[in-house]
Parts: structure tokens; C-alpha cells; sequence
């Protein structure tokens, strides 16, 4: 009888052991996950992605924090985030320039991925032999890794942006804001299967000092823009097109969106403006990281 009750004693304490660590486990994905995934789904909060933010150049960081050309040395103290792999820190100020040497300029596409619409763009670029910069949400990116690994594959690079697309995150706790930057540059990276994430561009350039220097420890380069096309309102393609035309005296950067809604304009104004700035004899590059 001893016997008996000792088997099923050990067995008990065994799975009660198993039960403790699934759940531990359990809980650890979902907090790395889940923890705004229905956020942003919708269309709604996307649309309005540079709204606020100045037209001249200074596209990408508004407020207190606007242009980018402080020197950025008021960060937090820097913890590491534990679950996040080590990268080189970049500088943390919000860069618009490209890469190239010369006269280039920077397509950066934000709000996706989307499963109608990414491929779409993807393909126009691919027809001009142009490389993009990729501004993912994390949830999307979670829920799409195959867009997010053919971003990837066809050689564009991938951005962070944030979880849920706050455009007032730079007036929420610092706590808030690294959760929003943390939870979804590690939902791109998973995604992509470990392609790195090199920029960080918070919704409606709400950046604050201490996010970007979160981002840029953890080598994310706080990206701006200086080109609204303003494509998410729809304004027609004719008007998307000659806001690139009109502005790209702002700067090199120029943003677009593969998500928050139907972007059949977007698409066609790529198949137009890109033509066009080869013609002027413009490259395309990636913005600076370093
Ligand atoms: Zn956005």
C-alpha cells in the first residue's frame, strides 16, 4: 500500500512541477506578445501618422523633441532590456540623411506590413530595383512574419514602430513608451528570424530623448522624414505625387504607408515618383544608421 501511494505521490508532485513551469512559460510568451496585439488592427489611429508634426525638413520628431539635431544626451541610465539580444548602440538623434554620397533619397514605408497591400508595394519597388526602409507595427509584424521575411529577402530594412501606434506616447510614462518600442522590436525581429531592426520612428514623430536613446541602445537609429505624402489621406495620386515634387527640397527622407487602409493610391504613386526621381538622377539609399 506504502508503495502504492508514493508512485502517485511522486507523479503528483512531478506534474504539479510541469503545470508551474508551462505556466510560467505561458506567461512569459504572452507578455512578450500579447500585450496590446488588438490595438491596432484597425485603420483608424494609423491614418493620422505625421499629423502635427512640422512640413520644413523637420519631419519626424515633434514638440520638445522636434528635428532631431540636439545632441540627445538625456537618456535613462540604460538598462538593457534582458530579453533582448545585444547590438551596438548607434547615435541616438533623429536622422534624415541617406546613406549615399550624392543626391539619393530615402522611400521609408510605414503602418504594415499588410497582406493586400505590402506585396503590392514590394513589387513596384522591385519593378525600379529600389530598397526601402520598412516602419513595421509589432503586432502586424507578429501576425505576417512572411511579409516581414520578404521585406527581408528582397533586401529592404526593417524599422520599429511601435506596438500600438500611439502618436501621444511621448507624453506617457518612460515605462510606457519602452514598452511600446521593446515589446515590438522584439515581434520584428522574431518575424523576420533575426534580420536586424535598424531604425525606430515613433507614430507622428512622438519621440522623446529618453525613447530615442532607449532605441539607439539598442542599435535602432531614430528615423525622421522630411517628404509627408501624406498618401494616408487619400488625396489622389496626381496630389501624392506632386507633394514629393514640391517638397523634396525638405530633405531626403520621404514617407509612405503600406498599411492603416487602402493604399491603391500609394502604390500607383510609386509606380509614378520613382521613374521620375531616376530620371532627375536621384539614387535610392537607406537613411544613416551610424
Ligand atoms: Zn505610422
Amino acid at each position: 500500500m506504502g508503495r502504492l501511494r508514493t508512485m502517485p505521490q511522486a507523479a503528483a508532485v512531478a506534474m504539479a512541477v510541469l503545470v508551474v513551469v508551462i505556466a510560467s512559460v505561458a506567461t512569459a510568451v504572452l507578455a512578450h506578445g500579447h500585450g496590446k496585439a488588438s490595438a491596432n488592427n484597425g485603420s483608424g489611429v494609423i491614418g493620422g501618422a505625421s499629423g502635427g508634426t512640422g512640413g520644413n525638413g523637420s519631419g519626424g520628431g515633434k514638440g520638445s523633441d522636434g528635428g532631431g539635431t540636439g545632441a540627445g544626451s538625456t537618456g535613462p541610465s540604460g538598462t538593457p532590456t534582458s530579453h533582448i539580444p545585444t547590438v551596438a548602440a548607434v547615435p541616438d538623434t533623429i536622422v534624415h540623411a541617406p546613406e549615399a554620397a550624392g543626391k539619393a533619397v530615402n522611400i521609408t514605408i510605414d503602418d504594415g506590413p499588410d497582406p493586400v497591400w505590402t506585396p503590392k508595394v514590394l513589387h513596384v519597388l522591385k519593378q525600379y530595383g529600389v530598397h526601402a526602409t520598412f516602419c513595421m507595427i509589432g503586432p502586424q509584424a507578429k501576425a505576417h512574419p512572411d511579409l516581414v521575411r520578404a521585406v527581408v529577402a528582397a533586401g529592404h530594412r526593417l524599422c520599429d514602430h511601435t506596438v500600438s501606434h500611439d502618436e501621444s506616447m511621448d507624453h506617457k510614462p518612460f515605462a510606457y513608451q519602452e514598452k511600446e518600442i521593446m515589446d515590438a522590436y522584439a515581434m520584428i525581429e522574431e518575424a523576420s528570424g533575426g534580420a536586424p531592426v535598424q531604425y525606430y520612428r515613433a507614430p507622428g514623430g512622438a519621440f522623446t530623448p529618453a525613447s530615442r536613446a532607449l532605441a539607439a541602445q539598442h542599435g535602432m537609429r531614430p528615423l525622421g522624414w522630411n517628404v509627408d505624402t501624406k498618401d494616408y489621406t487619400k488625396p489622389g495620386v496626381g496630389t501624392i505625387v506632386q507633394t514629393i515634387k514640391y517638397e523634396l527640397s525638405n530633405g531626403p527622407t520621404i514617407l509612405f504607408h503600406d498599411g492603416g487602409g487602402d493604399r491603391e493610391q500609394t502604390v500607383d504613386a510609386l509606380e509614378q515618383i520613382l521613374p521620375w526621381l531616376k530620371e532627375q538622377g536621384y539614387a535610392f539609399s537607406f537613411p544613416k544608421v551610424n
